[in-house]
């Protein structure tokens, strides 16, 4: 038996990680996080039994005590309840599928507990990557990737040497507006920005998706998992999402992975690498399929990548702060408080206000997303 403990249970990672779970006889959960969802949670803790399970606040807590009073669950809440779940004695794997910085402490604890990551929140990396990859190593502990590119990425990898590798091709569908002039992008309403061509997902990433800030995310989260430049991570839209990103390395030689759009598939590689197993669902038709097609992000319009690639470079606590902006903009894109085209100006304006901190602690990392939130919450 495997045993795994999940942060995030409730959302689109979870959910999709459960029915993994539910699929394979050897996975075992021993602990879930969640938010707010005390339906879905009372749900999930019926089906899989786990010892303890943690909600955002103290009165959903309450509330989950109270529908699960005739089960053996511990129920806690909060950060202290995050960190209890991460360290969970019994587990040997965190899947950490919770969205935003909230995720940095908790994958911190897992990793000082001697547990290995499925690292589905990228957020994470973007900001802290050089607090967690130095002490993954030092604990020896494996950061294992979720996300389908770099689980794509790692899967290229395996077996091959690091050294070798010359550039990583970080695949992107080009979201919903691909194509579309800044004109066009000024008039986008949430409703249109949810709708992800290939992708069904939560509701932040779709958004940051379709501005490819998710991208610009994915692009720093690389350079930390791979321990490469950004200089050599590129970024190729290819529309289909049926491949989900390419290593080329020194010789010339161009490795893919191919897939349908699937989750699962990325969440099970991580639970179980370093081994493969039988994933049902549907598989590639090529002939279907007619043909795979590449193009240039358009850098102009897109801006939200450029600005990642200036985030990573410059370091310290920008990246922290390009999240941070990116993560306040899209909860007011949502609530139709400001227009589309303000995410990327909120974030633009918010990086260059910033007084940058080099290799900051975490008090520093939580420090600068307050920073960033209290500076546009004044600005717009
Ligand atoms: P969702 O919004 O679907 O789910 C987020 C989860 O986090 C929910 O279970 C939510 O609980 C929980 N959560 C939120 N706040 C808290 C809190 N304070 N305490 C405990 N739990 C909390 O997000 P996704 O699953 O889409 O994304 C999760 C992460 O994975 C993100 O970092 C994202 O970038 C990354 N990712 C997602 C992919 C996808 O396909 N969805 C692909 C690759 C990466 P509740 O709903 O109960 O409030």
């Amino acid at each position: 038996m495997k045993k795994i403990a999940i942060l995030g249970s409730t959302g689109s990672i979870g959910t999709q990680t459960l029915e993994v779970v539910e699929q394979n006889r050897d996975l075992q959960v021993t602990a879930l996080a969640a938010g707010s969802n005390v339906r879905l949670m009372e749900q999930q803790i019926r089906r899989f039994s786990p010892a303890l399970a943690c909600m955002g606040d103290e009165e959903k807590a309450r509330e989950l005590r109270t529908l699960t009073k005739d089960l053996n669950v511990r129920i806690t809440s909060g950060m202290e309840g995050l960190l209890e779940v991460a360290a969970e004695p019994q587990s040997e794997i965190l899947v950490t599928a919770i969205v935003g910085m909230i995720g940095i402490r908790p994958t911190i604890a897992a990793i000082e507990a001697g547990k290995d990551i499925a690292l589905a929140n990228k957020e994470t990396l973007v900001t802290a990557g050089h607090l967690i990859m130095p002490l993954a190593k030092e604990k020896n502990v494996k950061i294992l990737p979720v996300d389908s590119e770099h689980s794509a990425i790692f899967q290229c990898m395996n077996g091959e040497d690091k050294r070798a590798v010359h550039k990583i091709l970080l695949t992107a569908s080009g979201g919903p507006f691909r194509g579309w002039s800044k004109e066009q992008l000024s008039n986008v309403q949430p409703e249109d920005a949810l709708k992800h061509p290939n992708w069904s997902m939560g509701k932040k990433i779709t958004i940051d998706s379709s501005t490819m800030v998710n991208k610009g995310l994915e692009v720093m989260e690389a350079k930390w998992l791979f321990g490469v430049d950004l200089d050599q991570i590129q970024v190729v839209v290819q529309p289909q999402s049926v491949i989900h990103s390419m290593v080329e390395f020194e010789d010339g030689a161009v490795m893919a992975q191919l897939g349908t759009p699937d989750m699962k598939l990325p969440i099970q590689y991580a639970l179980y690498y370093p081994e493969r197993r039988f994933l049902p669902g549907e598989r590639l038709d090529f002939a279907k399929l007619g043909k795979i097609s590449f193009e240039e992000p358009d850098l102009l319009v897109f801006r939200g990548l450029s600005l990642a690639y200036q985030a990573g470079r410059e370091g310290g606590s920008i990246p922290t702060v390009y999240n941070a902006a990116n993560e306040y903009a899209v909860a007011k894109f949502l609530g139709r408080k400001i227009s589309y085209p303000a995410i990327i100006e909120m974030i633009e304006s918010a990086m260059e206000s910033h007084h940058r901190i080099m290799q900051p602690k975490v008090e520093e990392i939580l420090a600068a997303e307050q920073e960033t939130y209290e500076f546009l919450e004044s600005r717009w």
